[in-house]
């Protein structure tokens, strides 16, 4: 199969994101590291600065698409393990890896594991006081969807931050970062994981995503309040913020 750069239907997509995340479960992290240069856990350390979760055991997260948990673990440790919260993916393979590693960490008490779907949250509304989301949201056919269902579950006061490719809004790295993701990251996936076409699929789910503005607007259209962004390394990556008041 491939799923290089053919149009993709909104039924189908779920279907060719799931099969992807199946397949690199297991070398998921080497290949973040590789794919960004080290550069997503500076980003993923930013988005969890600015969320600065406070030392209170009673502060409830919710990080939907989780995967293997690398937010989840740093809103964790920044808390001085005090805050808990739930890890919620549609993938079992992704959450299973990250289960293994809360367990290393010690984190089990902090963290619970929940396979769902970003547009149906099994959850009642108003139960989290944030909700956060890296690298998944492009992966979610219905986007409207899911931002609609992380206003709900947040509670009054509680902060929506969503950490995604975005933008590239800088001249000259804006054609390197285009020759390394449409060539590098599919010969780097074949090379590690042994396959190219997964990492096609990811890149191109990158070239479809909303650029910065555009997502700011649905964030609001979603209900939410005081809505900014941050471009991290030129807009390779960009963090939004919001908050439901
Ligand atoms: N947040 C993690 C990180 O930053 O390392 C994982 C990001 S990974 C690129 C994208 C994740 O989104 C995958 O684990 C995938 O299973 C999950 N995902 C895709 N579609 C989803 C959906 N509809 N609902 C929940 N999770 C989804």
């Amino acid at each position: 199969t491939s799923y290089g750069f053919r149009t993709v239907a909104d039924g189908e997509k779920q279907v060719l994101v799931n099969d992807v995340f199946h397949k690199v479960a297991k070398r998921y992290d080497i290949m973040n590291d590789v794919m960004s240069a080290g550069m997503h856990r500076i980003w993923k350390d930013a988005m969890v600065t600015a969320l600065n979760p406070p030392r209170r055991p009673d502060y409830r997260f919710l990080d939907v698409a989780g995967g293997t948990g690398d937010i989840a673990f740093r809103i964790v440790k920044a808390s001085d393990r005090e805050a808990s919260g739930v890890v919620l993916d549609i993938n079992g393979s992704m959450l299973g890896v990250g289960a293994e590693r809360a367990r290393k960490k010690g984190y089990d008490a902090n963290l619970e594991f929940v396979e769902a779907n970003a547009e149906e949250l099994p959850f009642e509304a108003n139960s989290f006081d944030a909700y956060t989301i890296a690298f998944g949201i492009r992966n979610v056919p219905d986007i409207d969807k899911a931002l609609r269902e992380a206003y709900r579950v947040l509670r009054r006061g509680g902060r929506f931050l969503c950490l995604e490719f975005s933008e590239v809004e800088m001249p000259i790295l804006d054609r390197v970062y285009d020759a390394w993701s449409f060539n590098g990251i599919p010969a780097m996936g074949k090379l590690i994981a042994g396959e190219a076409e997964p990492y096609q699929y990811l890149v191109e789910s990158i070239r479809k995503f909303p650029r910065q503005q555009d997502f700011a607007a649905m964030i609001e259209r979603a209900g939410f309040d005081r809505v900014s962004y941050t471009n991290y390394t030129g807009g390779i990556a960009a963090l939004h913020s919001a908050w439901k008041i």
